[in-house]
Parts: C-alpha cells; structure tokens; sequence
C-alpha cells in the first residue's frame, strides 16, 4: 500500500563493538542500497529504503520528508521508529547534540523568533523531530505567504493605496507599514502535545510529571473525519520550531523525574509528539473553510524480548507485557492494512494503536523506520525486526 512507507535503518558499530575480538560484536546485518536490501543471518527481506552504517541524518530525514509535506495538505502523517533498545531509534528520532532553547528572557517576550529558528535550522546530527517540525514551520511560513499574495492578487480594494502611494518613496513605505498585518487570507495554527504511553497508560508529558495521571482516549467527528484525541491533554500553541523544541525538553525532564520516581527505563515507554495544524482560510462567500491535519512522531518502546528471568507479578512483566501488546498489536495493523482485501483493522487491540487510529491506515501517510543494531550478538532481535518491517510493506 502507497500510504505506508518502511525504511530500514542499520547503525554502525560504536564503542566496544569496533575494537573487541569478541565474536558478539561481530557485524552480521548486510544491507543494499541499490536493491533494498538487508540480510541477517538466514533471513533476507527487501524494502522502500534502505539505510546503512554510513547513512546520514540528512538521508533518514530525506526519506521521511514526503510524509511530513502532507500535512500542509490536510492529510494526516505519522513517523515512527521502530527496533531493540540500543538499535538507534532515539538517535534517529532525535539525534545527538540537539540543543534544547531554554527560555531565555529575550524569547519570553516573543520578540526574538527569528534567533530563534535561525538558532533552529537543522544541523547535521539532528535526527527526524527537530527537522520535521522545522521543515512543518518553513512549510506554514511558505504557505501563509501564497496565501497572502494571492489574496492581494484578487483583491481589488488593495489596488488602490497601491496606485496612491505612486506620489513617491515615502509614501509607498507609509502604505506598507500602515498594515503591519498582512492581509493574510489564511490562518494556521499548530498546537503541541507530548505524551507517554507506559503500561497502557497515558500520560500528559507537559504536565508536572508527579501530577500525571492517566487520559484516556476518545473519538470525535469532525466534519467527515472521526478523529482521536485524549481528554484533558495540554495542546500548548506554537509558532516556530523552537517552541515544540522547548515543550521538548520540558517532556524529557518530566519524563526523567517520571522514571527516577517509578523506577522506569524510558526505553519501556513509548514517546508520541503530535503537532495539530489548522488552516482557516476564508472563501469569497464570507465562509470560512478549516483544513486539519496532525504529524505524529513517535518514537517507541524497546522491542526487545524480555529475559525468561523475569520474576512473575514483577513489574518488569508488566512492563514486558504491556509493550509486547502493544508492539504486536501495531504489527497487526500494519499487516492488515498492507494486506489487500482485509477490511477488518484492528486499531482497538491497544492504546498505542487507539491512539494511532487516524495517523495509520486510511487517507494518511506512515512511515516506519526499523532501526537495526549490526552486530551477531542481536542477531536474533535484529531477524524479528525484520519481520516487523516485512509485516508493515
Ligand atoms: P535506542 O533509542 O534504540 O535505544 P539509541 O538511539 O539510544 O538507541 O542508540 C544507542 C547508541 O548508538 C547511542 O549511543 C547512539 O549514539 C548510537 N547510535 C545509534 N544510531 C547511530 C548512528 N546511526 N550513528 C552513530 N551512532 C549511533
Ligand atoms: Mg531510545
């Protein structure tokens, strides 16, 4: 199916894993660019793109773009990375060495937006949030701008002060500052939320991470679309880049004190950013016409099987059983959307997939990006994330 896209992403070997002699650290994953694809082992499968050791942020991003330039189109689009703890799915979603902006004075007065995304643009080893949301915020910007020179090209009311201010220099520089707002025909509003799905819970990660309780999840009609949303989820309204990167950094924190207190590793818990867009465009009927569409990026629990060891009743099973229900259940779906003539897709069988319901499947554009670690030692988990992948084309 065109709407869901899988990539495969194997990171090269780091630290210990270069210089030991240790067979486990061996590289057993083989990928080809050229035929898409990766070997592991026995198993060979073949997909939309795949990534090796050497690939950059630039190129995983590249692979992803076409998902993210959709929203501006009203339709909905969703990233998510997928593989054990340790393949690179937070290096793929995030990156290293992103520099979160602390509100500093100067941006609390909304006045330096424009230091602010410069301070934004994306730089080599960032990973997919940091330049969806950028390329989000260019696309708006872009779009806000048409919309405007449109406006004005089939206005004829704004010809007027035009010819007027023909009288000299000056006076064509009063008639543009005269309208400090442009005469915009359209609005566009995106709002954030950042969220925590952990044993099948979820939780507010832009509220005080002490005072999250559950939400639940619900769905609304809007217009012909049923749409899902969680009740009583902060959904705080940015305007560039740098404010989701600060709602950003205020989840991780809530997210670490979260995990000191419960004794949880964030690598248990699936994270989900959506950025909500709103365009409000009046028609030349005196209506005004809404086109909504959310970018869901997530980056998900570790799938990793868990050790037989486990105590029973411990929440570490917990834990185990809740993910492996989870990832399974968004195996499914995946499976079943990709499998023509199956009507029947089971969004319900979890919340990670409740939640996904109208960012999978459907009218809106996916992308997995399977992230694998190369060496022998994960041999066996990097052939089940194979599987998974296979399952998604
Ligand atoms: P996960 O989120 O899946 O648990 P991480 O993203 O934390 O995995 O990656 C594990 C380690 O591997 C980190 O030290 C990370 O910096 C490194 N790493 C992951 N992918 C790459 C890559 N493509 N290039 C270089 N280092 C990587
Ligand atoms: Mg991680």
């Amino acid at each position: 199916m065109d709407g869901i896209r899988v990539v495969v992403r194997v990171r090269p070997q780091i630290g210990d894993e270069l210089s030991s002699s240790d067979p486990a650290h061996e590289r057993v994953v083989e990928c080809d660019a050229a035929t898409g694809s990766v070997t592991v082992a026995a198993h060979r499968s073949k997909f939309d793109v795949v990534l090796g050791p050497e690939s950059t942020q630039d190129d995983v991003y590249a692979s992803v773009a076409g998902a993210v330039s959709e929203v501006m189109n009203g339709i909905n689009a969703c990233v998510l990375a997928y593989g054990q703890t340790g393949s690179g799915k937070t290096h793929t979603m995030l990156g290293e060495g992103v520099k979160l902006p602390a509100r500093g004075a100067a941006a609390a007065d909304g006045e330096d937006d424009a230091d602010d995304d410069a301070a934004m643009l994306p730089e080599d080893s960032w990973g997919v949030i940091p330049r969806a949301v950028a390329h989000l915020f260019a696309l708006v910007d872009t779009a806000e701008a048409e919309a405007a020179e449109a406006f004005e090209a089939t206005s004829p009311a704004r010809d007027a002060p035009g010819q007027a201010a023909e009288a000299g220099a000056q006076g064509a520089a009063a008639a543009g500052a005269g309208r400090d707002e442009p005469p915009s025909s359209s609005i566009t509003t995106v709002a954030c939320s950042y969220m925590q799905l952990y044993n099948e819970s979820v939780l507010d990660l832009l509220q005080h991470g002490r005072e999250a309780r559950p939400l639940t999840i619900h769905e609304r009609k809007r217009g012909r679309r049923a749409e899902v949303f969680v009740r009583g989820l902060s959904e705080v309204r940015v305007t560039s880049a740098a404010d989701v990167m600060r709602l950003l950094e205020v989840g991780r924190r809530n997210r670490k004190v979260r995990a000191t207190e419960f004794n949880e590793a964030s690598s248990r818990s699936h994270a989900v950013l959506q950025l909500a867009v709103e365009v409000e465009t009046p028609n030349r009927r005196g209506t005004t016409v809404i086109r909504r569409a959310k970018l869901t990026l997530v980056d998900l629990a570790g799938s990793e099987k868990w050790a037989a060891s486990a105590k029973r009743g411990s929440t570490r099973v917990r834990e185990m059983t809740s993910i492996n229900r989870s990832l399974s259940a968004l195996g499914n779906v995946v499976a079943a959307l990709t499998t023509p003539g199956r009507t029947h897709v089971p969004y319900r069988d979890s919340k990670l997939t409740r939640l996904l319901q109208d960012s999978v499947g459907g009218n809106c554009r996916t992308a997995v990006v399977a992230t694998l670690n190369p060496t022998a030692a994960c041999a066996d988990e990097s052939t089940s994330t194979l599987l998974f992948a296979d399952r998604a084309r």
